[in-house]
C-alpha cells in the first residue's frame, strides 16, 4: 500500500487525509495537540475553527462562494460536514463549530486508511512524501526546520498587510498615474490630498479603534519600516507626510501642483486589477479601515479586496518555492498546504488541503499533477501564490481580482452581478471537466 505522512489535522491537513484515505493511500497524521498547543486553538479536535464560526458567503456570484462550489465539484470531504453543521447567518455559511470539529475527528479517526498520531513533528520526514499543514500557527521547531529546508528569507512569521483595492472602483477624476520624480513608467496611482482633507483623514485614523492582540502576539516587535500606519499617526500629526503619505516629488499634471500629502497605490497582481495602499499596514478594526479608505481622495467608492492586518502568521515565500500543484520545487516529495502556502481564510485552507490531496496520490501513482487553471478561484489563488513576479509577497484570499480576464463588453463589465455571473459559470464549467478526469 503506498503511503505519504501529513503533519498537522487542522482545515487543510484534514481534508489532504480524508482524500488520499478514499484513494487507497495510508497515511500518518501527526497532530501536535492536545500536548502541545497553538495559542489559538482551544480543542484537541482535529479541523477546529480558531476565531469566526462563518466561512463567509455560498453564493457563486462572490469568490469565497464560487470557491466553495468548485470544491464541492472536485469532491471536497469537509463541504458535506459543514452543511450537517450548518446554522442560520443570514446569507454566510456559518457552523456549529464544535459539532464539526467532531465530526471531522470522528470521521478521521474511524478511517483505517488514517493513522492519526499525537505528537508534534519537529522535523520534515525524509525519504517518504509529505504534506506539511501545520498552519499558521506551526511550532517553533517545525518552522525552523522549514526554514533550514528552505533558506531563511524564505519563511515569514508576521503579516503586516496593507489593504487592498480594485483598481475599477477608483475615481480617476481625483487619482493620477505617476512615479516620485517622474522617474521611469507610471506606476503608481496616486490620491492626493488638501489640507483640509488631510486633516479629515488623519482624525478618522487617530481615533479609530483597533483590534485587540492575541497575548502571543503583543510580544511581536515590528519592523521599524513596517510599523502599522496608526502608530506612526500617533507620533505626530504630520509624521505621515514626512513618511508614506509624503507629497513631494508628485506633481499633478493636472493642476501643476504638488499637494499637501499623497496617498499611493502600488500594482499588486500581474493583470494590474489590484492595487495596495502603500505603507497603510495596518490593525484598525475593518469598519474602520473603511471609512478611512472612503474618506481619501479618489478612493470614495473604493472596493475594498481584503483589509490590512497585522498578526503572527507562519507562511513560505511561495512564489519562489511552491508550484501551483502544491508541491515544493525544491524536492518533489515535499507538498504544502493550508495558510502556511500564503493562501488566507477558512474555506481557502481546505481548498488548498483538497488540492494538495489529489496531487499527492498522482505523484505517488506517477500521474502528471493538476495545476488548476486560472479560470477557477481555487486555480487562481495557486497561480497567484506561486507566481515568481511579486515584488513582496503577502497572503491572499478569495476575490475576483485573480481571476484570469474574460472578454466582455464594457456593459457587461461595469454590472458587477452580471460579470461575476459569467466568471463562476466559465470557472464551473472548467472545474466539471476536469472533476470528471479525476480518480
Ligand atoms: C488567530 C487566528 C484567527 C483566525 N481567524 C479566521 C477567521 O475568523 N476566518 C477565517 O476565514 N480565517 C481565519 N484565520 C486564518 C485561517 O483560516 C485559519 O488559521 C485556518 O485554521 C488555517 O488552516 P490550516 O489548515 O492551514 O491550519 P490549522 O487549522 O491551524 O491547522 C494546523 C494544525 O497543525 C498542527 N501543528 C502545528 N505544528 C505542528 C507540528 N510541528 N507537529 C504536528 N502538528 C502541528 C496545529 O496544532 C493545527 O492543528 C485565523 C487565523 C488565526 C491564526
Amino acid at each position: 500500500m503506498k503511503k505519504a505522512i501529513i503533519i498537522g489535522a487542522g482545515l487543510a491537513g484534514s481534508e489532504a487525509a480524508l482524500q488520499l484515505a478514499k484513494r487507497g493511500i495510508e497515511i500518518d497524521l501527526y497532530e501536535m495537540r492536545p500536548q502541545k498547543q497553538t495559542g489559538a486553538h482551544k480543542t484537541d479536535k482535529f479541523a477546529e475553527f480558531v476565531c469566526s464560526n462563518s466561512l463567509g458567503s455560498y453564493n457563486t456570484t462572490n469568490a469565497s462562494g464560487l470557491l466553495k462550489h468548485e470544491m464541492e465539484k472536485l469532491g471536497s470531504e469537509l463541504i458535506p460536514i459543514i452543511f450537517e453543521t450548518q446554522v442560520p447567518a443570514g446569507g454566510a455559511l456559518a457552523i456549529d463549530r464544535e459539532l464539526f470539529s467532531e465530526k471531522v475527528t470522528e470521521k478521521i479517526n474511524n478511517n483505517k486508511n488514517i493513522n492519526v498520531i499525537r505528537e508534534e513533528l519537529t522535523q520534515i520526514p525524509q525519504d517518504i512524501p509529505v504534506i506539511i499543514a501545520s498552519g499558521p500557527l506551526t511550532s517553533e521547531a517545525l518552522s525552523n526546520n522549514i526554514k533550514i529546508f528552505l533558506g531563511e528569507e524564505y519563511l515569514h512569521f508576521f503579516d503586516a498587510i496593507a489593504p487592498i483595492v480594485e483598481k475599477e472602483s477608483i475615481n480617476f477624476e481625483k487619482a493620477f498615474y505617476l512615479n516620485r520624480y517622474n522617474k521611469g513608467d507610471a506606476d503608481y496611482i496616486n490620491c492626493p490630498m488638501n489640507k483640509e482633507e488631510y486633516e479629515k483623514f488623519y482624525n478618522i485614523l487617530i481615533n479609530a479603534p483597533k483590534i485587540e492582540l492575541k497575548s502571543f502576539e503583543k510580544n511581536a516587535k515590528f519592523f521599524e519600516s513596517c510599523l502599522p500606519i496608526e502608530v506612526l499617526a500617533s507620533r505626530g500629526t504630520d509624521t505621515l507626510r514626512y513618511g508614506p503619505l509624503k507629497p513631494v516629488g508628485l506633481v499633478d499634471e493636472r493642476t501643476g501642483l504638488e499637494n499637501y500629502a499623497v496617498v499611493q497605490l502600488r500594482q499588486d497582481n500581474k493583470s494590474a486589477s489590484l492595487y495596495n495602499l502603500v505603507g497603510f499596514q495596518t490593525n484598525l478594526k475593518w469598519g474602520s479601515q473603511k471609512e478611512l479608505i472612503h474618506s481619501i481622495p479618489g478612493l470614495e467608492n473604493a472596493n475594498i479586496i481584503r483589509y490590512g492586518v497585522m498578526h503572527r502568521n507562519t507562511f513560505i515565500n511561495s512564489p519562489k518555492v511552491l508550484n501551483p500543484t502544491l508541491q515544493s520545487r525544491k524536492n518533489s516529495d515535499i507538498f504544502f498546504a493550508g495558510q502556511i502556502t500564503g493562501t488566507e481564510g477558512y474555506t481557502e485552507s481546505i481548498a488548498s488541503g483538497l488540492l494538495a490531496g489529489i496531487n499527492m496520490y498522482k505523484y505517488l501513482n506517477g500521474e502528471k499533477l493538476l495545476a488548476l487553471p486560472q479560470e477557477t478561484v481555487l486555480g487562481a489563488l495557486t497561480h497567484y501564490i506561486s507566481f515568481e513576479g511579486h515584488t513582496s509577497f503577502q497572503p491572499i484570499n478569495s476575490n475576483w481580482g485573480i481571476l484570469a480576464e474574460m472578454e466582455m463588453d464594457k456593459k457587461t463589465r461595469k454590472n458587477k452581478k452580471l460579470k461575476n455571473e459569467l466568471l463562476a459559470k466559465r470557472s464551473l464549467e472548467t472545474i466539471k471537466e476536469i472533476a470528471s478526469n479525476l480518480i
